[in-house]
């Protein structure tokens, strides 16, 4: 059956940010009318208001009406293929045809390695391109609900600063504790960089979980000398203020580290640092004084995070603090800890591999709203979204690109790869930026492409290498299928 796109219902897309604008041009792209919704906008003064008194619409960070504005850094980070998998992210898109990166080569600005660009001409060339295309219709309002009975077909791409009736509809549609205001991220670290010299493999009290693992954590013992000056680095070191709009609660079981330590020395290791249960094999005599421990993040088993380690300290003080931590001294993070006003559901759980929901499939989430993390894990959540929704549309069966791509590695780990761990009824879930361990891992190789051996510190560099290359081969393959 041949389509008539002009024929053809359209696609609804909520929210025009960077994951939005992206979905939206995808749709449109593929031959299917699209109507995004943006509640962003100028209003002109009615005559009953003072002449001059625009009614302006905006969230609390955003302070324009373009699309995919930028509401802090103008960075999209490193735009290096080969060993950055945020840049082998934006490889992939530019395959796939993505009017983000395709705005933002247009727009950028000298910034070394990294992807930087002129906000307003990037955010202006996204509206212009979108405003043109003649399969795309945007609306300028606030979507208040869940969408009519008769929008079948719906990407909600609202973001972090979703608005509230809207974010209130989508908790009574997913249920208490199934979607976050705030994001409450512990540090993740990637396995190969651990010092397993150091770190033993045990669950307190050697408990079995429900797999009969009963070596599930990974464990960092410290003395009390380590403790202390532990305690006096957290105490001392910087943190990162919150904005005045974003009104974290700390609330019980998610407190900062920092904040506990303040509120006594001994706080962590009557908490997330109890030593209690747990035997050091390499010293088995000797009580460790306090204990960090590590627990599987993705299926792969790549990625570990901090547990309880959530922290306002800034990025940089972050990695020096926590590699303080007996056997994390060369430790690498996939992604550093935080605390923010943030909007996100428990993907995991409730969304299916094309990103629709599963209590109500004409229902598609993209961008930060999926627990990705970043403008362009956002935008790149967008353009599958489009793309899904777009071949569904048409009466198409779209499978995800493969695991081994950036692109396929994120959707698989909001949607699966994260190991929850539900800890009284709470989701472990929280956002993730793009980073090599959420792709099958390889064998570092040995010796180069010209048969001359590797030295060892290079081995690292040229495995990344590798598993871009094998990335960018697989996303020509599913583009092709
Ligand atoms: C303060 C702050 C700073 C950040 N800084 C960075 C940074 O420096 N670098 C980085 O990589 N990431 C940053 N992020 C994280 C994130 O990547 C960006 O917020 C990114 O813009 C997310 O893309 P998105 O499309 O999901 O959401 P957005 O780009 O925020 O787009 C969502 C859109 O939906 C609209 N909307 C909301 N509710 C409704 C509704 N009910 N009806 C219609 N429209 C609606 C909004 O107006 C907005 O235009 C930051 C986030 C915040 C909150």
């Amino acid at each position: 059956m041949t389509t008539q796109p002009s024929q053809t219902a359209p696609v609804h897309v909520i929210g025009g940010g960077l994951a939005g604008s992206e979905a939206a041009w995808q749709i449109a792209k593929a031959g299917v009318p699209v109507v995004l919704h943006e509640m962003r906008r100028d209003e002109p003064p009615s005559s009953s208001e003072a002449i001059g008194q625009i009614k302006r619409v905006r969230t609390e960070a955003h302070h324009t009406d373009g699309l995919a504005e930028m509401v802090c850094s103008n960075s999209f980070r490193s735009d290096d293929w080969q060993f950055n998998a945020v840049g082998l992210l934006h490889a992939e898109m530019r395959r796939c045809d993505s009017l983000i990166l395709s705005a933002a080569d247009q727009h950028q600005v000298p910034a070394g390695g990294a992807l930087a660009v002129d906000r307003d001409g990037f955010s202006a060339e996204v509206t212009r391109r979108l405003e043109a295309h003649p399969l795309v219709t945007i609306v300028r309002e606030e979507i208040v609900g869940l969408p009519p009975a008769d929008w079948d077909n719906v990407v909600v791409a609202t973001g972090p600063l979703t608005s509230a009736p809207l974010a209130d509809a989508i908790l009574a549609l997913t249920g208490e504790g199934q979607l976050s205001f705030f994001d409450a991220i512990a540090p993740i670290i990637h396995l190969e960089s651990i010092d397993m010299s150091v770190a033993w493999r045990q669950s307190r009290y050697d408990k079995e979980g429900p797999g009969g693992d009963a070596a599930a954590y990974i464990n960092l013992p410290m003395d009390k000398a380590q403790y202390e000056a532990f305690i006096d680095a957290l105490i001392d070191g910087p943190k990162a203020e919150f904005k005045d709009w974003e009104h974290v609660p700390y609330f019980d079981g998610c407190l900062p580290i920092e904040v506990m330590a303040e509120r006594g020395r001994k706080t962590l290791r009557h908490g997330p640092m109890k030593p209690v249960g747990l035997t050091n094999p390499r010293d088995p005599t000797v009580k460790s004084y306090a204990i960090v421990q590590l627990r599987q993040d993705n299926a792969l088993g790549t990625l570990w995070n901090m547990v309880g380690f959530q922290t306002k300290l800034k990025h940089g003080a972050q990695a020096e603090v926590f590699r303080m931590i007996p056997g994390l001294a060369n430790a690498q993070f996939a992604r550093l800890g935080g605390l923010h006003r943030n909007t996100f559901i428990n993907s995991p759980r409730l969304l299916d591999r094309s990103l629709r929901m599963k209590v109500e499939p004409r229902l598609r989430f993209a961008g930060q709203m999926t627990g990705v993390e970043g403008y362009v894990e956002s935008a790149a959540t967008g353009l599958l979204a489009g793309r899904f929704a777009a071949a569904e549309r048409l009466g198409r069966t779209l499978a995800a690109p493969p695991a081994t791509t950036a692109l396929g590695a994120l959707v698989d780990h909001v949607t699966g790869g994260h190991i929850a761990s539900e800890d009284a009824g709470k989701s472990s879930f929280q956002p993730m930026n793009i980073n090599y361990g959420l792709l099958p891992p390889m064998e570092a190789p040995k010796t180069g492409e010209d048969g001359v051996k590797i030295p060892l510190k290079e081995r690292g560099r040229a495995k990344k290498r590798l598993m871009s290359l094998r990335a960018l081969a697989d996303l020509e393959t599913w583009l092709a299928g």
